[in-house]
């Protein structure tokens, strides 16, 4: 394949996405308009493991850092298991984790359903938290996917669904978030389809957030995956969150900090080789050509977004230490340019900032 069809071929590519988006209603990303997409998006729910009390650590649901966490597939077809694979690997690039896809018949720790077969009945999409997905037999569920779905579709709830089955909690629920909902107008929407939810449940998926010594709290991150769509009609000072369905910078640089480790150095071009017009690729393979990231699939070339050589920094997103504030054990602070933890008896050193 020559370099121009390459290009060609994305661009093609790119375009019957969009396509497809614009003629489609309900979960699909839009970015001119984000705030219609943000009004008709899926949402998932957040799966709690009902043996331990709400009030168990977050913290403590995080894999260790370098382990291999088995996946497989319950049901699905081969499409839309191969697209789930393809987006869930991003995380790989700033967590240092690794996923072994291992048959259906093997002991996996995240087990993943489609809305078919035994699970046609649960059109939801959830995942437990992190370390919970061994204590279930079907511990992640996708209910809207299928061979129709968009790209942009697959990336934005297969990265979503797996940022829970790595600890992340939702955004919008970041103990520092500070969202002002309109709450009558929230009950309402939800109230409707495809939701259904009584006030409670949108008190519970909504308007809680987390204590700060249970979660790995950050700054407040809108554009992370892990936040809902809210469209500026949900809040009194008519500010909008989109239909994130990227990894945001914070996200990349979050992940990093409670999985760390990882030699990539952040940067999703490293260790990706230039394209090459005389060799042949397997869909999975990446490329960079020109500056960007590509992904082979069965049809052509996926755009992975531009190479971003900017290291992960370790401290991004945490905030410098403030003689003010009480802090909990797991916070995490940057002082003189060292990241900090607090431990039970005082504060631990992650290192320098910029590593
Ligand atoms: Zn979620």
């Amino acid at each position: 394949m020559k370099k121009l069809n390459l290009a060609k071929l994305a661009l093609v590519t790119s375009l019957s996405i969009l396509l497809f988006n614009c003629e489609k209603d309900s979960e699909d990303f839009i970015e001119a308009n984000q705030n219609v997409t943000a009004k008709n998006a899926h949402v998932c729910i957040e799966k709690w493991d009902t043996n331990q009390s709400k009030a168990a650590s977050l913290k403590a649901k995080q894999w260790e850092p370098g382990q291999t966490i088995r996946v497989k597939f319950l049901n699905g077809n081969s499409y839309v298991q191969s697209k789930v694979r393809q987006y869930a690997v991003e995380w790989e690039s700033y967590a240092n984790l690794k996923f072994e896809w291992v048959s259906s018949n093997s002991s996996a720790n995240i087990k993943i359903g489609f809305k078919e077969g035994q699970f046609a009945d649960d059109g939801g999409s959830w995942s437990y938290l992190g370390t919970d997905s061994n204590n279930y037999s079907h511990s992640m569920h996708f209910g809207w996917f299928n061979n129709n779905t968009s790209d942009t579709e697959f990336r934005r709830t297969t990265i979503h669904e797996f940022g829970h089955a790595l600890g992340l909690i939702h955004e919008h629920q970041n103990p520092v978030a500070g969202i002002n909902w309109d709450k009558e107008a929230v009950y309402a929407y939800y109230a409707g389809p495809p939701n259904n939810w009584s006030r409670a449940q949108v008190d519970n998926n909504l308007f809680r957030r987390y204590e700060k010594n249970v979660s790995n709290y950050s700054v407040y991150d809108p554009k992370s995956i892990m936040h809902y769509p809210i469209p500026a009609e949900h809040t009194t000072d008519g500010v909008a969150v989109g239909n994130n369905s990227r990894l945001s910078a914070t996200d990349k640089s979050f992940i990093a900090t409670i999985y760390p480790g990882t030699n990539t150095g952040g940067g999703n071009c490293d260790g990706v080789s230039e394209y090459n017009s005389n060799a042949s690729y397997s869909v999975g393979d990446k490329v960079t050509y020109q500056g960007t990231l590509y992904q082979r699939t069965s049809s052509g070339w996926n755009n992975l977004g531009a190479c971003d050589s900017t290291p992960v920094d370790i401290c991004s997103g945490v905030a410098p230490y403030n003689s003010n504030a009480s802090y909990s054990v797991g916070d995490k602070v940057t002082y003189q340019g060292t990241l900090y933890q607090r431990t039970s008896s005082g504060w631990n050193n992650l290192g320098a900032c910029g590593s």
